[in-house]
């Protein structure tokens, strides 16, 4: 009888090494870190074990650490308690992330800081922009945006990352940018940004939680693919240099989607409620960590993710060290 010998190429670990098709690289994350105000504070976010909101004065260390593991990029979110209506904290000169920027760069020339674009951390009401009649309002909240990408840029981001998912957002701040004299700083766009509950830790470690209603207005509905599309064409069309689907997990078919019709980098965020599941459930010793963390992103990969935003970063650099 004929048939297929599949399992010879997977006779031993050097043949499934030989044969594998997809790649976990330190060079592929992004590492996110909240930046908090006050001094000598290090607070341990409750839902995201291994967390931390850190105090410009520890922030060094914080990133030697992630530096010295060989990670190449990180993400700030700043974490504050004077907000107002419009989020004045995100973009004045000396807010809590141009700060840390400025800090960062001097020190570490060569890691890529991206600048988290958004100002739900700085608004008292805790949405992404301006409300007006109980709802963020798309143009009024585009100025505050571009006011925000500047000064970003200005403090020395690398990239700006908008993801407030106004409409237009990428076509305002690639023109801001470019009438400022940042014409080479690329804009990461989170252009396929879904209303998830997978952001609950996150709203906790960045204190951005919404005091009414939901982001659904601005936020992609789950349900929906094809309107994943049109969101990245429509930021593409406007200049955004990379595509970022969030979250990863449960949208992994997006991620191939928008792989497959673009041809720009793509970065899938690895939330963090996926990051508390995996914590919760290895704390409670119903799973192996390494192993499940390892297949988890490597799914990202082959599902068509060349970048993963992820609070997983520094435990995978350390074990992908380790193998060397
Ligand atoms: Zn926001």
């Amino acid at each position: 009888m004929e048939f297929k010998r599949h399992r010879r190429l997977r006779t031993s670990s050097s043949m499934r090494a030989l044969v594998r098709e997809n790649h976990l690289r330190v060079e592929d994350f992004i590492y996110p870190m909240f930046v908090i105000e006050g001094e000598h504070t290090k607070n341990e976010v409750p839902s995201m074990p291994g967390v931390y909101q850190v105090s410009m004065d520890l922030l060094l260390d914080e990133v030697r650490e992630v530096y010295n593991l060989g990670i190449k990029s990180i993400m700030f979110f700043g974490v504050i308690s004077a907000k107002d209506e419009i989020g004045t904290g995100a973009f004045v000169d000396d807010g809590i992330v141009q700060t840390a920027i400025r800090l960062v760069k001097n020190e570490f020339p060569d890691l890529l800081i991206i600048a988290d674009t958004c100002l739900c951390e700085y608004t008292d009401h805790g949405h992404c922009g301006v409300i007006h009649d109980h709802d963020v309002d798309n143009d009024e909240s585009l100025k505050l945006l571009a006011k925000t990408a500047v000064s970003q840029a200005k403090a020395g981001a690398d990239i700006i990352a908008p993801s407030n998912m106004m409409d237009g957002f990428v076509a305002v701040i690639r023109q801001a940018l470019d009438e400022e004299g940042f014409k080479n700083i690329p804009i990461m766009s989170y252009a396929v940004k879904y209303a998830s509950s997978f952001y609950g830790p996150f709203r906790d470690a960045a204190d951005s939680t919404p005091q009414f209603g939901d982001r659904k207005t601005y936020q992609m509905d789950p349900a929906n693919r094809i309107e994943a599309l049109r969101e990245a064409e429509s930021d593409i069309q406007e200049g955004a240099d990379f595509i970022m689907v969030k979250p990863a997990l449960s949208f992994l078919d997006i991620v191939r989607d928008v792989r497959n019709r673009f041809d720009v980098p793509v970065v899938a965020y690895n939330v963090s409620g996926e990051y508390a599941m995996i914590k919760a459930a290895a704390q409670n010793g119903w799973i192996n960590e390494k192993e499940l963390v390892l297949e988890m992103l490597t799914s990202m990969k082959r599902a068509g993710a060349d970048i993963i935003l992820t609070y997983f970063a520094k435990d995978v650099a350390n074990w992908l060290n380790e193998n060397k």
